[in-house]
């Protein structure tokens, strides 16, 4: 087979997210994930030609993983030597301002990210250990790295800088990077094709709304403003996290309560957003609490989507002009009571949402908005791993 496959690597801190995939036509011939790395029940699910395996034991780290992973295409395939794999492309959280393109990684690649960790401590120790077991099991293989923060390189200064003394910027790396990268390229790709016009000649507001959610101002392809800032807490409202909150929340809870900065950094990122507020993460459930006329939840839908309109509003004033909002991720692709009620009453913004379009379910890339709607209103379904696998290919030598 001579199309160029990609093995797709996504590791966090106790999990192994792997795809097999064929970078021109997304097509995912195998695909795992590894639990509980570094415990003694540890679970790899496949999915291959023989439907879903399960299999458990010990994986005491990255490398086991993939030596998990490799014995489970062996045994239940796909057999990956009848594939032309010309590279594993490992998903990077934290590129910080080093990185604005996927790379081919080198050690000098590895040292720039290990300097990073300070500001993705949780995200990119966990990228590295991914890297360094495929590392030691495809010795011969590329490894290219695609770095969440790289998309969002082109902010401008001004969008990108706190108010804060400058210093803090060249001594500490104190600005806002933002994340969802490989998501926003794909997806304002997709939807410019679907206006049928150059990339470089639209502008879009994307909304990525999955379990972390954040939402960019995109000009001719290019980010210039997004709502994830240093770290994936800022912006919008989020499963556990809650998005903007007044800056001095951690001070005032220290001061008055006694946390501790790490109690108040974890239950922002984990006990809080819609988790917080309606004592469910999953959407799905808040929507289904909403319906049965519980309160918590009916607030929770109202500040998510409240967020929502006043992040829209604010990036149609940066763009000036709009020609899509797009919706994507698990919450934007399925939740039409929030692309409703997010873009509820303006018209004279030139964006409407047709009740029948929104309710429609179409796995295929499709327009929410009234035919000649000054402003396009699309959903479309993101897919990061062929992202990664397309930028990996581009980036080999
Ligand atoms: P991740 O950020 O982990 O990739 P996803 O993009 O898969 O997450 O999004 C997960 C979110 O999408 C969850 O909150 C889930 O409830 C929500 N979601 C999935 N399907 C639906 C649906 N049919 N209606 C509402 N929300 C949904």
């Amino acid at each position: 087979m001579s199309a160029p496959h990609v093995l797709v690597v996504n590791a966090g801190s106790s999990s192994l997210k792997y795809s097999l995939v064929d970078a021109t036509s997304g097509e995912t011939p195998g695909h795992g994930l590894v639990e509980r790395i570094g415990e003694s029940e540890s679970t790899l699910v496949h999915g291959g030609p023989d439907g879903e395996t399960r299999i458990e034991g010990a994986v005491a780290d990255h490398e086991a993983a993939f030596r998990m992973a490799l014995e489970t295409f062996r045994g239940h395939g796909p057999d990956l030597s009848s594939y032309d794999v010309v590279a594993v492309g490992h998903r990077v959280v934290h590129g910080g301002e080093h990185f604005s393109q996927p790379v081919v990684i080198t050690d000098e690649v590895i040292d720039a990210v290990t300097e990073l960790i300070p500001l993705a401590p949780l995200h990119n120790p966990a990228n590295l250990s991914g890297i360094a077991g495929a590392r030691a099991l495809f010795p011969d293989l590329p490894q290219v790295a695609i770095f969440d923060t790289a998309f969002h390189q082109t902010l401008p200064p001004h969008a990108y800088t706190y108010a804060v003394p400058a210093a803090w910027v060249g001594e500490h790396g104190i600005r806002r990077y933002g994340f969802h990268g490989t998501s926003f390229s794909f997806v304002s790709r997709v939807a410019a094709e679907l206006l049928d016009k150059p990339l470089e000649q639209v502008n879009l507001i994307v909304a990525h709304l999955g379990n972390g959610a954040s939402i960019s101002a995109i000009l001719g392809g290019e980010s210039v403003e997004t709502s994830m800032g240093m770290t994936p807490l800022e912006g919008l409202v989020m499963g556990t996290r809650s998005g903007d909150v007044d800056p001095a929340l951690h001070a005032h809870l220290h001061r008055e309560l006694g946390w501790s900065l790490d109690e108040i950094d974890r239950l922002l990122n984990r006990e809080s957003g819609l988790k917080g507020l309606a004592g469910e993460n999953d959407f799905r459930e808040v929507l289904r609490l909403r319906d049965e006329g519980d309160d918590a939840a009916a607030l929770a839908f109202g500040v998510y989507c409240h967020r929502l309109r006043k992040y829209v509003g604010s990036y149609y004033a940066v763009l000036g002009e709009v020609d899509a909002i797009v919706f994507t991720g698990g919450v934007g692709e399925n939740a039409a009571p929030v692309r409703a009620a997010a873009l509820s009453g303006l018209s004279r913004l030139g964006i409407t949402v047709d009740d029948a379009r929104n309710e429609e379910r179409l796995a295929e890339p499709h327009a929410i908005s009234p035919t000649d709607s000054p402003v396009a209103v699309l959903v479309v379904p993101t897919n990061e791993e062929w992202e990664i696998a397309r930028q990996s290919v581009a980036a080999l030598p």
